[in-house]
């Protein structure tokens, strides 16, 4: 006997219940995007591998080891499932010159791949929300990203996010901060893990992000950037925190907070939680200027952030978000050549009136259809048999408890009546 088949780990199928969730949350970011002038944009799942090696840097845990790569067996061509959706959109935006027309405030939202080991909150198939705005160079921009942050946690219902933001200064500012940085962790080098000192003379910085326990405290006695950026950055740094203040957005500056991706500069944040456990950065992302440029582009300011979905749908259910009522208005019972045919054009007569109609499919007995009708959840169950289908009939039925008594109605008066009782019981609630 053969296996039967798995998805692959970390890759999740999302059910019905789970996937109507999905739904109402998408519903409820695309309006808030929308209110903030953001228009979609979709790009393949598949990149030319070169694109994340470029954009997110060599030196990075995602590059490094959590990428699924492939070769194309056709032609040879290396191709990666996507990471992140900031490179891809960047080449998009260069391939189709959007970067100096409108619309140059972008967003999508779809699968993203990354070999992790898979944890709550932590799969190798997760989604994202994608914001970015392209040709934006001032502070107001960064701001603004970080408010629709505030006002989706309030739409979504959502409280105790905690708010976090850094500056990465120019990369020249940075340079210097790397050279006393990689200095102090050199007198330092007996405390270090093997990560740590892979990366010592390639991406110390990253070190900064460890989650190993053993070097907390020498890493938070170690140079902080902040204190070798420049006027122009600070300043930049202090454009930002006024629009929070001025917003009333409470913040913490937290000078660790160095970011996963080598793009970044200027304004890095993240929204973190303390309801999810290890995983609880529900949202990051930040200014990333030259990354136009490197991937061949006219240098273009940037800045964006990504949302992980499964974390905040995680986030809105342990917060008691409460799922859809997926249940149909109407559950159709039919019995009887004449009466299927009848039914059929019953139910797409209701659908055109904007009623949703399960129609019962596969026969069975007038008793055992209605154990489905009641099951379904729908507000009414219509039944039509062979002597409704000669006399062009249907009999309504109310399946909630105070629903009004049934009646048979002719056909062509149906959807009114169902109409009057849905707009009735919606106006008791
Ligand atoms: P982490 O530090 O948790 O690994 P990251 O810095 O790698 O996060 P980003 O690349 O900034 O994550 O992605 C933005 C958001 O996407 C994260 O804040 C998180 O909510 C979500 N995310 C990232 N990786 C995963 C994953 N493997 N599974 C589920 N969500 C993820
Ligand atoms: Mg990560």
């Amino acid at each position: 006997m053969s296996q039967t088949l798995q998805s692959v780990r970390g890759m999740n199928d999302i059910l019905p219940d789970e996937a109507e969730f999905w739904e109402l949350f998408e519903d409820t970011i695309r309006s808030w995007l929308k209110a903030y002038g953001y228009r979609p944009i979709r790009m393949p799942i598949v990149e030319p591998t070169p694109l994340f090696k470029r954009a997110i840097g060599e030196v990075t845990d995602i590059v490094e080891k959590e990428m699924y790569s492939f070769e194309d067996s056709l032609n040879g061509e290396q191709l990666t499932l996507r990471p992140e959706g900031t490179a891809g959109c960047v080449r998009a935006v260069i391939q189709h010159g959007l970067a100096n027309q409108a619309p140059r405030r972008l967003y999508y939202i779809g699968q993203m791949f990354r070999h992790e080991r898979p944890q709550k909150g932590r799969y190798r198939q997760f989604h994202q929300v994608g914001v970015e705005s392209i040709g934006f160079a001032g502070p107001d921009i960064d701001a603004e990203m970080i408010l629709m942050g505030a006002r989706l946690w309030a739409d979504l219902g959502l409280d105790g996010i905690e708010l976090q933001i850094n500056s990465l200064g120019q990369p020249e500012e940075r340079a210097q901060h790397r050279a006393a940085l990689i200095a102090y962790f050199e007198e330092n080098a007996e405390i270090l893990d093997e990560d740590a000192k892979r990366r010592l003379y390639t991406n110390p910085l990253r070190i900064l992000d460890t989650k190993n326990p053993a070097l907390q405290d020498m890493c938070a006695a170690a140079p902080k950037l902040i204190d070798y950026l420049g006027e122009a950055s600070l300043a930049h740094f202090e454009g930002v925190q006024r629009v929070l203040r001025d917003a009333g957005v409470p913040f913490v500056v937290n000078p660790r907070l160095v970011r996963g991706l080598d793009y970044y500069n200027l304004t890095v944040f993240e929204w973190v939680t303390d309801k999810l456990g290890a995983q609880g950065t529900v949202c990051a992302g930040g200014r990333y200027d030259g990354l136009v440029e490197q991937l061949g582009g006219k240098p273009t300011p940037a800045c964006g952030f990504a949302m992980g979905v499964e974390r905040l749908i995680a986030l809105i259910k342990e917060s008691g978000g409460e799922p859809t009522n997926p249940a149909p208005d109407v559950y159709l019972v039919h019995q009887g050549v004449d009466a299927s045919r009848l039914a059929f054009r019953v139910a797409e007569g209701l659908r055109d009136q904007g009623i949703n109609v399960l129609l019962h499919c596969g026969g069975g007995s007038f008793k055992s259809q209605m154990k489905k009708a009641d099951g379904s959840g729908a507000t009414f169950a219509v039944v039509i048999g062979d002597d409704e289908a000669v006399s062009g009939e249907a009999q309504l039925k109310s399946l909630r408890e105070d629903g009004v008594a049934q009646r048979k109605l002719k056909v062509d008066d149906l959807a009114e009546a169902i109409i009057g009782q849905l707009i009735d019981s919606d106006e008791e609630e």
